[in-house]
């Protein structure tokens, strides 16, 4: 099974409320000394977004960079760089949600505390290309979030252009459990 099916075959399982039973104790001593998993996801902070859930995986399978809107900078960047190269994951997947706070919050604009204003720069270009419209610019970001990767991470280009990785963005639903690829 390819990785991109056995997330989708993960998120089946979680929207359907089984999720595969897990022997944990195993899986720790499994991966006590060293970890192999077979995606990175970069995603929102939201207690909601949680990847392993919402994937239905265990310990070890989900390298996972998170922060507040999804954003991206030097330590994101060089987070994803360890999970793509050092680590190997074939597949990247960069996932956005439905009523995203961060995404609201910038979109409604205002004053903020500076270090709030960091991620609120960030989305700026993506609120604009989503006209102001929450869902569209969460969107929008998960696509700009995927632009901005090729473009600083010289390593995920290499990477890519070598066929050892796949991008792609996905959109999770927070009433249904459902994730969705946008692009
Ligand atoms: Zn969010």
């Amino acid at each position: 099974m390819g990785e991109l099916e056995r997330l989708m075959e993960g998120n089946k399982r979680f929207t359907e409320g089984t999720l595969a039973p897990k022997d944990v104790k195993a899986r720790r001593n499994e991966t006590r000394d060293s970890q192999a998993p077979f995606v990175s996801v970069v995603t929102c902070s939201d207690s909601r977004v949680s990847p392993e859930f919402i994937f239905d995986q265990g310990i070890g399978d989900v390298f996972v960079v998170r922060n507040a809107g999804n954003v991206m900078d030097k330590i994101t960047l060089g987070s994803i760089e360890y999970g793509t190269e050092h680590l190997h994951t074939p597949l990247l997947v960069v996932m956005g949600h439905e009523k995203c706070g961060a995404v609201t919050a910038a979109c409604k604009g205002g004053e903020c505390p500076p270090n709030i204003a960091a991620i609120m720069k960030k989305l700026r270009g993506p609120v604009k290309r989503g006209a102001g419209d929450i869902e569209k610019s969460a969107t929008a970001n998960i696509k700009a979030v995927i632009r901005e990767i090729r473009r600083k991470s010289e390593i995920v280009k290499r990477l890519e252009s070598e066929g050892k990785l796949k991008i792609v963005g996905m959109k999770y639903f927070l009433a249904d459990g459902r994730v969705e690829v946008v692009g």
